[in-house]
């Protein structure tokens, strides 16, 4: 690779692939995979990575909402998009785009009946979502025999799937909830089946599902994060590979005197001699106020740079006092090696769920 001159994301679309080989491997072949492409496929490029895995026949994405599955239609993606957030104000978004919703409440199911019915669809695919316990989305077990009669008095839609999502799949110590969430979800699935007259697929597991609860897999699974390259434990993160590292450059390089300040609201206020580095990238393209005041830091020739001051929309100062380095030298905010972005999330007590899909549009993606 060249060094970056600008603030780049690379995106490394053989490390996607070998994360969805190894996420397959942990699958029964009869196993479906559904790709999670939600948020620009995690702060990466949606339509790209949907296109590339679509060639390693992927069987079916999910977006979080309906103009993320009509970018993808727009983009040529062919294969199925369920829409896990489906809004009444998009069904008719979801319908030209042959996007399949989630119908998650009373509301949305007869919403949409009424509307694929006056739409004059027939067996529209539709999936059905039930809470388990995460208490987010999702019919109740009590809902049951109302959700399959509404269904069945109705030839406008035809249920493609029933599912329902684990609220702790990465925690071993929340084992005995999530086996709960599981037998509800059996009990749930069976009742259907048998008053629905036929057999939807079955699904569960995200990407700490997958790698914790195999007797859960039931027909698909649904991963996110591990396609992008981060598992629940050091030990299945070993056998993935982040397929974004964010670098950025130094532009200019200064020398603070002791009590000199840097930055906005001389939020930092130097007691000795101090080199600054100003990179190009800020709150604007995902590196948050959060990470400001030493706590975030970036990677320069291999050392670590910790941020100096507040963060600024479009810039950040990092301290260089101990980095022989000079203005255009490459700057790594975060990478597939030793610079990860879960470390970096971690200074900043979040997570690299949220470090990644922050890294905003303006920062321009390249493929390798
Ligand atoms: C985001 C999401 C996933 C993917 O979860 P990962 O932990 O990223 O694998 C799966 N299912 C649902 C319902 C989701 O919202």
């Amino acid at each position: 690779m060249p060094k970056a001159q600008e603030t780049l994301l690379e995106i490394d679309l053989k490390a996607l692939k070998q994360n969805f080989e190894h996420l397959k491997s942990k699958l029964q072949k009869s196993t479906k995979f559904l790709a999670v492409v939600k948020a620009f496929a995690y702060g990466s490029d949606a339509e790209e990575i949907a296109k590339y895995l679509e060639n390693l026949k992927v069987d079916y994405f999910a977006v979080a909402y309906a103009n993320e599955g009509v970018a993808l239609r727009k983009a040529g993606v062919t294969t199925p998009i369920l829409v896990l957030h489906a809004l009444a104000v998009n069904f008719d978004l979801i319908i030209e785009n042959c996007l399949e919703p989630n119908l998650y409440n009373a509301k949305i199911l007869n919403e949409f009946i009424a509307f694929a019915s006056a739409e004059n669809q027939t067996d529209y695919p539709v999936h059905i979502k039930f809470n388990t316990g995460l208490n987010r989305l999702g019919f109740s077990n009590n809902d049951v025999d109302s959700v399959i009669s509404k269904v069945k008095e109705t030839n406008a839609i035809r249920v493609t799937s029933l599912f329902s999502h684990l609220a702790a799949s990465e925690d071993l110590h929340e084992k005995e909830f999530t086996l709960n969430q599981i037998n509800s979800f059996k009990k749930i699935a069976d009742n259907c089946t048998k008053l629905l007259g036929y057999k939807p697929m079955l699904h569960m597991c995200n990407t700490s599902g997958i790698l914790n609860y195999p007797e859960a897999h039931f027909d698909m699974v649904r991963s996110g994060i591990g396609l992008y390259g981060f598992g629940n434990s050091e030990k299945e993160s070993a056998n993935l590979k982040p397929i974004a590292s964010l670098k950025t450059v130094i532009s200019q390089i200064h020398t603070i005197e002791k009590g000199e300040s840097v930055g906005y609201n001389r939020a930092y206020t130097s007691n000795k001699f101090l080199k600054t580095a100003t990179l190009p990238i800020g709150h604007a393209d995902g590196i948050g106020r959060i990470y400001g005041n030493g706590k975030g830091f970036v990677t320069i020739h291999g050392k670590k740079a910790p941020i100096v001051g507040n963060v600024c929309m479009d810039m950040i100062m990092v301290n260089i006092t101990d980095i022989d380095c000079k203005e255009g030298d490459e700057v790594i905010v975060f990478d597939a090696n030793l610079n990860s972005a879960e470390t970096l999330a971690e200074s900043a007590n979040t997570i690299s769920y949220e470090l990644i899909t922050s890294i905003s549009q303006r920062v321009k993606r390249i493929f390798i």
